[in-house]
């Protein structure tokens, strides 16, 4: 076993501290990772403070991970040390499944291994990114393009593949009317790879304060959400609308806004049920209410080519990890610009 330093929430309600821990020796097939960075995701926050039910403790949270191998197995054929590699939202799958099949590991009908919250299927707890090191399976883990900063690079991994994967299977490209609901970790990265793909892109954010920001990122429009004018004047404008926020939203005001066979794709996840959706903002025009959950490997792997060809990271704010309490803070305020990234070296002096 091999020591590892971390930070962990100890019971929902503790903040995250210090927590010493063992990673697995190395196995035939896996590869460790010293970790140099790793985002902070709202699914972080929802998880140690158990928003969601059924988490468990100690937890250490984290799962954009972004590092270096340091050693790999001997069965290992695609990484060797030195390699700039990813860890994502889950560290194995039944692999046998139809959806694994497919390299839709996401929707394992066996149920994933979340990098953490969860468990491996020998019924080890899973811990995450908010450490220095971490053994995964090599096929699970992900290659950074060698032109993108590591730090950038983190979001990528949940953040990135979030919106990514809605937005190819919706075949959002040239001629398309794509809007972004919420612009915080997810939203900003759906705003440049929506720009990217070649969509128009607006942005519905709760004011106007981040308008400026948004253009920046690749908006083509941006609306206040707190103006009630939004809803009237965009009433069938977009073909897709991929919706980040976790606050009970009225769903039914963004449906309308849907043109004729439109979608809307809810990834965040409200605290509490928002209101019922009502018939007929479905039946008129043909509209749909879909989920979308991260991404599988090969897509995972699609996104960050895509991103290294287009020189597109995540804007971040990097923290030592000694801040984490303060930035879990700052991101429900929506305090965030546009994502948190811890610098693992700051774990070196604990
Ligand atoms: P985030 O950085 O906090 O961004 C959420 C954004 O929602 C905020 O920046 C804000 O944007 C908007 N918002 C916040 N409170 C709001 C309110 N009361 N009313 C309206 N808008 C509000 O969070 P994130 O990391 O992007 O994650 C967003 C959600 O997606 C979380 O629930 C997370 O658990 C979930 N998630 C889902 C998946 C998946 O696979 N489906 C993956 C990762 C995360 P404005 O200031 O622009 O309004
Ligand atoms: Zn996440």
């Amino acid at each position: 076993m091999q020591k590892t330093k971390g930070y962990a929430a100890a019971t929902a309600k503790a903040p995250l501290a210090p927590f010493a821990f063992e990673r697995r020796d190395l196995r035939q097939d896996d590869v460790a990772i010293e970790i140099k960075y790793c985002g902070i995701c709202h699914s972080d926050i929802h998880q140690a403070r158990d928003e969601w039910g059924r988490s468990t403790f100690p937890m250490v949270p984290g799962h954009e991970i972004a590092g270096i191998v340091t050693a790999v197995g001997g069965k290992v054929t695609r990484y060797k040390i030195g390699d700039r590699v990813g860890v994502g939202c889950f560290v194995d799958s039944c692999g046998h499944c139809p959806e694994c099949r497919k390299g839709q590991q996401q929707y394992c009908s066996n149920g994933m291994v979340l990098t953490y919250n969860g468990q491996e299927y020998d019924g080890t707890p899973t811990q995450g990114g908010y450490s220095d090191k971490i053994v995964v399976k090599e096929n699970y883990v992900l290659r950074l393009p060698e032109n993108l900063p590591l730090e950038g690079c983190a979001p990528l991994l949940c953040a990135g593949i979030t919106l990514y994967s809605p937005l190819k299977h919706w075949k959002v490209g040239p001629g398309k009317q794509v809007a972004v609901v919420g612009l915080g970790g997810l939203g900003h990265m759906g705003v440049k790879i929506g720009h990217a793909l070649g969509a128009e892109v607006t942005v519905l954010s709760q004011s106007l304060r981040k308008q400026a920001d948004g253009k920046r990122l690749g908006a083509d429009h941006f609306h206040a959400t707190s103006d009630p004018e939004t809803f009237k004047k965009l009433q069938r404008r977009f073909d897709l609308i991929v919706n980040t926020v976790s606050a009970d939203l009225d769903w039914n005001e963004y449906l309308n806004l849907l043109n004729t066979d439109g979608t809307m794709v809810v990834v965040g996840v409200p605290d509490k049920p928002p209101p019922p959706v009502k018939a007929f903002a479905l039946l008129r025009g043909r509209r749909s209410l879909a989920g979308s959950m991260i991404g599988g490997i090969p897509e995972t792997q699609e996104m960050l080519d895509f991103c290294g060809k287009h020189d597109l990271t995540s804007d971040v704010e990097v923290i030592p990890i000694q801040r984490v309490n303060e930035a879990y803070d700052r991101v429900v305020r929506s305090d965030v610009r546009y994502r948190f990234v811890i610098d693992m070296a700051s774990l070196k002096s604990l």
